[in-house]
């Protein structure tokens, strides 16, 4: 990382270098990295505002998950040539102690996938709405971010439990892959101007569950449709990651609160793997028996060269993604 950004990162924020490759000690392992994963919660890492975790260093590596290849290794259970879940950052090599690394073995079907639905993103969506929405058949769920990692997966996950999924999405693409392929009741874009009008006739008898991934205007139509005891997850803000000031107009800080308090509404924020860490293995038994049986559908987009990340997450924070970003790095 070259500077802190102040609002949108830039071409400036991220510079390429070149240093040679490390060379693995006693009780380490070498790998080089095949995918990397791109998320939104980067832009916080960017930052060295107070937060869950430490920023990354001016000059120093930025973080990221990653599947890598195993170079060399003197760490039993990990063998030169398996893939491993690890968390190389961006860059090509990388030392390890083996802590907090997955071996995915030598041929896992879809590499990539342990980045995104049986990874971070979908454990998130799954995690997210069934212990704090706590979903009951026949209530209204409301997800932007509709067509994300982990907004496609809680809206499809949200329809498997007999919910009716509202998703909200930008453009009409989006929308109608939400609707026609991951069978979401109806999909909204968020980019038309009278959002909080059609997300009232979306949803007739209000909000049971806003799984809130976005913030802004998106969260300013949804507040006044929540029902009595509704739900929020809390696991993103991501139309705010950018702002340098909190919004023109006037402080609703106690409108909020007071719908809050008048609907007895459960709003719950999460780190997923502070939080439900422990979950893990009842989440990934359930998301491979749906993968296999046909009713879990993920969508990526993979992009070539390291060298283009820089410009792929500046584009994932404003929604040119469609899906889940990973970039394959060799
Ligand atoms: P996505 O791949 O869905 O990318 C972010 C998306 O946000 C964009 O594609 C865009 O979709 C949407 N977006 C961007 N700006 C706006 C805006 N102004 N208004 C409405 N939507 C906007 O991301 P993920 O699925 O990886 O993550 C979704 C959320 O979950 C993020 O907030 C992320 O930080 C959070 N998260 C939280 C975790 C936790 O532990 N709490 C763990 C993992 C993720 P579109 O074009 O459809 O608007």
């Amino acid at each position: 990382m070259a500077e802190r950004p102040r609002g949108e990162p830039t071409a400036q924020t991220l510079r390429l270098a070149e240093t040679p490759i490390p060379q693995p000690g006693k009780g380490q392992m070498l790998l080089r990295t095949r995918y990397l994963s791109l998320d939104p919660y980067m832009r916080g890492r960017m930052s060295d505002a107070p937060s869950y975790a430490a920023p990354v260093e001016v000059g120093g590596v930025m973080v990221g998950g990653t599947v890598a290849e195993v170079v060399s290794s003197d760490i039993d259970g990990f063998a030169v040539g398996d893939l491993v879940l690890s968390g190389n950052g961006w860059q090509d090599y990388a030392l390890s102690d083996g802590t907090g690394v997955t071996n995915l073995g030598k041929t896992p079907e879809h590499p990539s996938w342990a980045l995104g639905i049986m990874g971070m993103p979908g454990f998130t969506a799954w995690a997210g709405l069934t212990q704090i929405g706590t979903p009951k058949a026949g209530e209204t769920l409301v997800v932007a971010a509709a067509t994300g990692p982990v907004g496609a997966t809680v809206g499809q996950i949200g329809k498997l439990m007999g919910l009716r999924v509202i998703g909200i999405a930008g453009g009409p693409e989006k929308c109608a892959y939400a609707v026609e392929e991951l069978g979401f009741d109806a999909c909204l874009d968020h980019k038309t101007d009278d959002l909080a009008a059609q997300l009232k006739q979306a949803c007739p008898a209000g909000i049971d569950i806003y799984f809130e991934n976005v913030g802004g205007k998106v969260l300013d139509a949804v507040i006044p449709l929540l029902n009595p005891f509704a739900r929020v997850p809390v696991c993103g803000l991501v139309s705010q990651y950018n702002a340098t000031s909190l919004p023109d107009g006037p402080d609703r800080m106690n409108w909020l609160m007071g719908n809050v308090l008048r609907k007895k509404l459960r709003v719950q924020g999460f780190i997923i793997f502070d939080n439900f860490g422990h979950l893990y293995p009842e989440f990934a038994k359930a998301m491979m028996a749906w993968i296999k049986e046909g009713k879990i559908k993920y969508r990526e987009e993979i992009i070539d060269g390291l060298e283009n990340a820089p410009e792929a997450f500046i584009g994932l924070l404003r929604g040119e993604n469609f899906g889940k970003r990973v970039i394959r790095v060799s």
